[in-house]
C-alpha cells in the first residue's frame, strides 16, 4: 500500500461518481487503506487518495477522486472530471433509485467506465437484479461488477479492471 521510494511510471486519475450514500467513500477507503467504516460521514476536504500498484512490471499510481458530498447538489464540477482517464459509476443494489439515476451521470464516453453495484452483502434487501445492470452495462459498453466495500468483495477487482484497461490503452 505504501508509495514510498517508488519510481512511478504512470499516474491515472479515476473519478468516483453516483448518488449520495451508495458507498463511494467506503469503496475508496477499502481500496486505498483497506479500511471500512459503518458510520461514515460525508468526507469533507479530502479530494483524492492514491495507491500505487504494479501492472505488467510498471508502477501505476492510481489517483482516485471522491465527490466529498457534492453529489447532493448535482454540483460535481468540470474540474472534478478534468484529466480523468477512468470513472466508476456507483449505485446501491438495495436502492433502485440510485440505479435509475445512473444515466444522469454523464461520464465522458472516451474514458474507461465501470458500473458498480455496491453493497452486495445486503442480498436480502436487493432491489436491483444483477441482470438489469448487466444488460444496461452491455448496452452502454461499460464494464460491470457488484461489490461490497464492507466485505471487500470485488473492490480490488473493480479498480484493477479499470486501471488495467487504461494501461492497455496507453501502451
Ligand atoms: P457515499 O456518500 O457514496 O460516499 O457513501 P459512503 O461511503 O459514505 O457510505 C454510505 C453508507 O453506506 C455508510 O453508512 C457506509 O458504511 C455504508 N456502506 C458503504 N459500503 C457498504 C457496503 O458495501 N455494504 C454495506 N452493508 N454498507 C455499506
Ligand atoms: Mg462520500
Amino acid at each position: 500500500y505504501g508509495d514510498a521510494n517508488q519510481k512511478i511510471d504512470y499516474v491515472f486519475k479515476v473519478v468516483l461518481i453516483g448518488d449520495s450514500a451508495v458507498g463511494k467513500s467506503q469503496i475508496l477507503s477499502r481500496f486505498a487503506r483497506n479500511e471500512f467504516s459503518l458510520d461514515s460521514k460525508a468526507t469533507i476536504g479530502v479530494e483524492f487518495q492514491t495507491r500505487t500498484l504494479v501492472i505488467q512490471h510498471k508502477s501505476v499510481k492510481a489517483q482516485i477522486w471522491d465527490t466529498a458530498g457534492q453529489e447532493r447538489y448535482r454540483a460535481v464540477t468540470s474540474a472534478y472530471y478534468r484529466g480523468a482517464v477512468g470513472a466508476m459509476l456507483v449505485y446501491d443494489i438495495t436502492k433502485r433509485q440510485t440505479f435509475d439515476h445512473i444515466p444522469r451521470w454523464h461520464a465522458d464516453k472516451n474514458i474507461v467506465i465501470i458500473l458498480i453495484g455496491n453493497k452486495c452483502d445486503l442480498e436480502s434487501q436487493r432491489a436491483v437484479p444483477t441482470e438489469d445492470a448487466k444488460e444496461f452495462a452491455e448496452k452502454e459498453g461499460l464494464f460491470f461488477l457488484e461489490t461490497s466495500a464492507l466485505e471487500a468483495t470485488n473492490v480490488e477487482t473493480a479498480f484493477l479492471t479499470v486501471l488495467t484497461e487504461i494501461f492497455n490503452i496507453v501502451n
